[in-house]
């Protein structure tokens, strides 16, 4: 399934133009920082499940 749009891990602003293809992201851009790298990309439920450990992490 194709998420609705992706988190950019740089600024965390939601992203509507990538390229999806097999569960994965495959291009992405981001026009508010302008980051093209995909693994710097989430989807919304990877981004929850980052800030969770992020949560963690700071303890
Ligand atoms: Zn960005």
């Amino acid at each position: 399934m194709i998420p609705d749009y992706l988190i950019c891990l740089e600024c965390e602003s939601p992203v509507y133009v990538f390229e999806w293809k097999e569960d994965r992201v495959v291009e992405a851009i981001c026009t508010v920082c302008g980051n093209e790298d995909v693994a710097q990309f989430a989807t919304e439920q990877e981004y929850e499940e980052l800030s969770v450990d992020r949560r963690y992490w700071s303890d």
